[in-house]
């Protein structure tokens, strides 16, 4: 309950920093909560319009029935999994974050609008990018949010998705489900 709390917010606040998205959405889609979202592994890099309109092109010709959404961002955006969510660990010591403490510490970087993600870690005192927290499943921050709607997915074809996505952007990716 405090983890959808503290989700809810944190995507509240962040709505006004999305300055455009693209969708593709054929007449037969069939909207659903279930999303396959792929986010760049690092949070602070740029996709060009140029990029975007390419990737698009190729994930709308790959799946021609889904509804597709490319979302572009001024600053990293906390790209979360929904009802997928399960827990934060530290990457320095492994210890478990409490969701109290996460999401203090989003709040305090949702000050400077998520334009630094350094925090200190409140298991063992080191400063920490709140990107390489070991989150489950995989989710992070990211300018760019792309959301295949309603895809029916299969862990063996992630890697065939991420592998796509990869070829055309010319960086590393993460891709995870999110269910609403
Ligand atoms: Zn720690």
């Amino acid at each position: 309950m405090l983890l959808a709390c503290g989700l809810g917010r944190t995507s509240e606040m962040d709505k006004s920093k999305e300055v455009d998205k693209m969708v593709y959405k054929p007449k037969d889609a069939v909207y659903s909560g279930n999303h396959v979202v792929i986010i760049t592994e690092e949070p602070f890099i740029e996709i060009s319009l140029e990029k975007r309109k390419e990737l698009m092109d190729t994930l709308s010709s790959t799946y021609p029935s889904n509804e597709i959404e490319i979302s572009n961002f001024d600053n990293p955006y906390f790209v979360d999994a929904g009802g997928y969510f399960e827990s934060v660990h530290c990457n320095l010591c492994g210890s478990e974050i409490s969701m109290d403490d996460w999401t203090t510490k989003m709040e305090e970087a949702s000050w400077v609008d998520f334009s630094s993600l350094t925090f200190e870690t409140p298991c063992c005192g080191k400063q920490n990018s709140l990107n390489l927290l070991n989150y489950k499943p995989n989710v992070g921050f990211s300018k760019l949010q792309v959301r295949i709607v309603n895809l029916d997915y299969h862990e063996n074809q992630a890697m065939e998705l991420l592998n796509k996505v990869e070829a055309v952007l010319k960086i590393q990716m993460k891709v995870f489900y999110y269910n609403h």
